[in-house]
């Protein structure tokens, strides 16, 4: 479904990104698991359109896409739910649902996606109309999942879902993806929370200095001694 290959990103001088290639097939979860600085982010925004490659390429169901405005990139069924959730303060949880279904005309499709939504956020609906603002952090991050959701995304790019997050709110996050993932949608998370990600992941990728160290499946990164070392607290 998406083919990432040789892909090179910099900021100015700074190679964030140095020749990374990986896959994620239809129906998968996949994970990108690494430190602080592998060059994570960077990926994923470039996937979305939100920077350029200086090299490489990005095939999404066997079109490039490297070259396409995010909208588009959105418009072909890529949503990116952000690092630090970038929910719009100052706008209520249901507007900021609206903002996400930015390209729907079709109001039977829109007051469906809304329904989706808000079944599995419950917590959404009964605040919907309350300033985003005012919600807890595991509530904003239910949110920007839920924008994402409103465009109907085919795959679904996560940015730290877990981050800064209390350990109940962080396993209410990982069943929504795993249930989000059964319904249909194809999945590529960036976790910096190895072990969550390996568990519910059918296949990872661990990044290290804007390069891919080692790939495999999830139960078999999870087994990996380097990994756990590196990643799981030994
Ligand atoms: P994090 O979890 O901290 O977001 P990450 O794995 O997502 O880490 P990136 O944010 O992609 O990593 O950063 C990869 C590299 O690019 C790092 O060396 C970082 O310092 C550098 N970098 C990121 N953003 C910028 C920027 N705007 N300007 C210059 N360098 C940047």
């Amino acid at each position: 479904m998406l083919k990432v290959k040789d892909l090179v990103v910099n900021y100015g001088a700074i190679q964030a990104v140095k020749r990374v290639s990986f896959n994620v097939q239809q129906g998968e979860i996949v994970t990108l698991i690494g430190a602080n600085g592998a060059g994570k982010s960077t990926l994923l925004h470039t996937i979305s359109g939100l920077m350029r490659p200086s090299s490489g390429s990005i095939t999404y169901l066997d079109q490039p896409i490297q070259k396409l405005a995010a909208p588009k990139i959105v418009r072909a069924g890529i949503s990116q739910v952000p690092e630090g959730r970038h929910v719009f303060p100052g706008l209520s949880v249901q507007e900021n649902l609206q903002m996400g279904a930015f390209l729907r005309q079709d109001h039977a499709a829109l007051a469906q996606a809304f329904e989706e939504v808000y079944t599995y956020f419950p917590i959404l609906k009964k605040r919907r109309h309350q300033d985003a603002a005012t919600l807890s952090g595991g509530e904003q991050q239910m949110l920007a999942m839920g924008r994402a959701l409103m465009a109907k995304p085919k795959l679904m790019l996560l940015d730290e879902p877990s981050m800064g997050l209390a350990p109940l709110f962080i396993s209410e996050i990982f069943d929504i993806i795993q249930a989000i993932h059964q319904a249909g949608t194809t999945v590529l998370l960036i976790e910096q929370n190895a072990k969550q990600a390996l568990k519910v992941a059918d296949r990872g990728y661990v990044l290290a200095s804007g390069q891919v160290k080692l790939s495999g499946t999830g139960a078999e990164l999870l087994a990996t001694p380097a990994v756990q070392q590196a990643y799981l607290g030994g």
